[in-house]
């Protein structure tokens, strides 16, 4: 009986996985179809994903894009009135139990959200490194923030959301003196992980190296 029930388990985790893939497929056409570039935000808790989504806004808006952002998260609007604060065009989604956003709220909060001439989305997912990464939404890019607070050792604990983003930034670098955190050990494990990039470091309460992340974003 047990063999059984773990069998069914695997089906269904199979079915949902290929459900959520076959919704962003559906994702992504339609925001291409509408000329939106995007890009999935995930990252840990307090990594500063608002902070910096609303610094690479700033920049985008200087230069003529118009930015949406979809705010997820498992209860509340704190982030969705951050951004709205902002002067950014926000779409609140709440997981209630979930800790990822999958592309089926995405597909719904793309119905709902008024798009006209918007350029550029950004989808804050739900603060955690682990889930994330098994349900892409769509987007053109897969971005994952983490910072020096949570120590050096990010990269090495979740692997897989590393090997699944195609932009990988470490925030905060303007502390890391006083966290004791060695940058260059992180910067090693990314490298040891996707050679052929390079871990974005970034302080969005000073500035550096947001301009690279744009960059990024914007390929
Ligand atoms: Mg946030
Ligand atoms: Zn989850």
């Amino acid at each position: 009986m047990k063999f059984v029930h773990k069998t069914t388990d695997i089906h269904m985790e199979v079915d949902v996985l290929a459900e959520n893939r076959h919704l962003a497929d559906h994702n992504q056409e339609r925001l291409r179809s509408m000329g939106i570039r995007s890009v999935d935000v995930m990252g840990s808790i307090g990594s500063g994903k608002t902070a910096m989504i609303i610094a690479l806004s700033k920049i985008l808006a200087e230069g003529g894009v118009k930015v949406a952002v979809i705010a997820g998260d498992v209860t509340g609007q704190d982030d969705y009135d951050r951004f709205k604060e902002a002067g950014i065009i926000a779409y609140n989604v709440n997981t209630g139990k979930e800790c990822h956003l999958d592309s089926a709220l995405i597909d719904r909060a793309l119905g709902r959200m008024h798009l006209d001439g918007v350029g550029f989305l950004f989808i804050e997912n739900v603060g955690n490194l682990v889930c994330p990464a098994d349900f892409p939404l769509g987007t053109d890019h897969r971005m994952v923030v983490i910072s020096v607070t949570e120590g050096d050792d990010m990269v090495r604990k979740h692997p897989l959301i590393f090997q699944d983003s195609d932009i990988a930034v470490l925030n905060k670098v303007d502390l890391a003196g006083y966290m004791e955190v060695d940058v260059s050990r992180v910067k090693r494990d990314y490298a040891a992980l996707r050679p052929d990039r390079a871990l974005l470091l970034t302080s969005v309460r000073t500035g550096e190296g947001l301009d690279q992340v744009v960059e990024a974003i914007r390929k």
